[in-house]
C-alpha cells in the first residue's frame, strides 16, 4: 500500500539499505579541531572552543549573549531558573513535545500546565494561551499572574519549535508580557529557523538548544542558552560552572550551583558543525521541497512551514488519515528499511504528568494519532 512512498523516500538516500530518521554528518572541520583539543590537553571545561562556540551562537542567532552548556535539557533547567520559577509555581508548556521539557520544569520543582498546539505550526497556540489565562488565571497585586484554581503563581510559558517549525512565537510573546509571564522558548529542535527573518529562541527572556546526536547539527551531547540581557547571562554561566566565585586560588562558591558547563571536546565539535549549519539546512529544506512535491496530490499531507517562518526542517512529518493508517504506514516502512517514528505521546498521558492541568487538547490528541516523522537527515 505505501510502496511507492518506500521507493520514493530510498532514492533520495541512494546505496543505503537502511535509512535512519536522521543522521549526523562529520565532513567539515571534526577531526581537525577535535585533534586540537587533544593535542592542547584542553578537554574539558576550560577552553578556547567553548568560547568560540558561544561567540559563533551570538553570530548565528543575533543574540548578545550566549552560554554552552552540557546539554539542551539542563539549558532549559538552568534557563527556568532565572527565569524565576521557584517550587510550587506552575509553567505553563504545551503536551505535544519532548519529554525533556517537562522534566526541566520538574527539576525546578515546578508544575507543569498543558495547553494545546495549532495544527499549522505544531506549535503553542496562541487562542489556546489566550483562552486558558482568561479562563484560568488573575493578574494579583505584585503584578504576577496566579491560576485561580492552584492559587499558584503562573512563572513561566514555555513553547516549543517542534521539528524545527517556527510556531507563532512573535504573538506569544505578547501575550506573556501582558500578563507578565516570563517566556523561556525551547529551541531545541529549531536551530537555523526563522521566524519573520529572526531566529528562534530570541523572542523572550532567553532561549535554548540542543546539539544531541540526532539534532540538526550535534557536538555529542551539548546545549546554549541565549539571551540579550547581560545579568541572566552572568548568572547563567555562574550556576553552570558550580557557583563558583572568580578568584586566583580560592575555591569560594556563594550557592548551589551546576556542574552543567560544556566541555571543551564537545565545543570543538560544536563549532566545526555550527560552520556547517548553513549548508545543512539549505540540504534539508531541497530534501523537505521534494517531499513536498512527492505528496502534493497524494492522501498524505507533508507538513509545510507556516507563512511568516522559515524552518530548518530538522525532522520532515506526515499526516496520515487516521490512526490505523498510521500504524500500517509505521509497519510497512519500518518494514522495508526505511524508519520513519510516531510524534512524541503527548506529555499529560504519561504517568509522572497525569495530573497536571491540561486545557482540551483538541489538536494535539488529532495530531498524536496522525503524525509520523520520514527520514531527514543532510544527504552528500
Ligand atoms: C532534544 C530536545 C531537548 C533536550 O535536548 P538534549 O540536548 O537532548 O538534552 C529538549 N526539548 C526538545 C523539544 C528537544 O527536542
Amino acid at each position: 500500500m505505501f510502496n511507492e512512498i518506500i521507493e520514493f523516500v530510498k532514492a533520495q538516500f541512494p546505496g543505503k539499505k537502511f535509512i535512519p530518521l536522521h543522521e549526523p554528518k562529520f565532513i567539515g572541520n571534526e577531526k581537525k579541531y577535535l585533534n586540537d583539543c587533544i593535542d592542547s590537553t584542553f578537554v574539558s571545561s576550560a577552553g578556547e572552543y567553548v568560547t568560540r562556540f558561544e561567540k559563533m551562537m551570538c553570530e548565528l542567532t543575533g543574540a548578545k549573549h550566549a552560554v554552552a552548556i552540557v546539554n539542551g535539557t539542563n539549558a532549559l533547567h538552568i534557563g527556568l531558573l532565572v527565569s524565576g520559577v521557584k517550587p510550587q509555581e506552575e509553567v505553563i508548556t504545551q503536551a505535544l513535545t519532548f519529554v525533556a521539557t517537562g522534566n526541566a520544569i520538574s527539576y525546578c520543582d515546578a508544575i507543569p500546565i498543558f495547553i494545546d498546539v495549532d495544527k499549522s505550526t505544531l506549535g503553542m497556540s496562541p487562542e489556546a494561551l489566550i483562552e486558558f489565562l482568561e479562563q484560568n488565571a488573575f493578574v494579583a497585586t505584585d503584578g504576577y499572574a496566579y491560576n485561580k484554581n492552584s492559587n499558584k503563581r503562573v512563572a513561566a510559558c514555555v513553547p516549543m519549535h517542534t521539528f524545527g517549525f517556527p510556531c507563532d512565537i512573535a504573538r506569544l510573546a505578547e501575550i506573556c508580557k501582558k500578563w507578565n509571564i516570563a517566556l523561556v522558548e525551547d529551541a531545541a529542535e529549531s536551530l537555523g529557523s526563522y521566524y519573520k527573518g529572526k531566529h528562534t529562541g530570541t523572542f523572550g527572556k532567553l532561549g535554548v538548544f540542543s546539539f544531541n546526536g540526532n539534532k540538526t547539527i550535534t557536538c555529542g551531547g551539548g546545549g546554549a542558552l541565549v539571551t540579550n540581557d547581560e545579568e541572566i547571562a552572568k548568572r547563567v554561566k555562574h550556576l553552570t560552572t558550580q557557583a563558583k566565585v572568580q578568584h586566583k586560588w580560592e575555591f569560594n562558591h556563594d550557592q548551589i550551583g551546576y556542574n552543567y558547563r560544556m566541555p571543551n571536546l564537545n565545543a570543538a565539535l560544536a563549532c566545526a558543525q555550527l560552520e556547517q549549519l548553513r549548508n545543512f539546512v539549505e540540504n534539508k529544506r531541497q530534501l523537505a521541497q521534494k517531499y513536498q512535491d512527492f505528496f502534493e496530490g497524494r492522501s498524505i499531507t507533508h507538513i509545510k512551514e507556516s507563512n511568516n517562518a522559515k524552518s530548518n526542517y530538522w525532522l520532515n512529518a506526515v499526516l496520515l488519515k487516521n490512526k490505523e493508517e498510521r500504524n500500517q504506514f509505521l509497519e510497512a516502512t519500518n518494514a522495508n528499511g526505511v524508519m520513519t517514528r510516531p510524534v512524541w505521546e503527548l506529555l499529560n498521558r504519561l504517568s509522572m504528568f497525569e495530573d497536571c492541568q491540561t486545557d482540551g487538547l483538541e489538536n494535539s490528541k488529532w495530531l498524536s494519532d496522525r503524525l509520523v516523522n520520514i527520514p531527514s537527515s543532510v544527504r552528500v
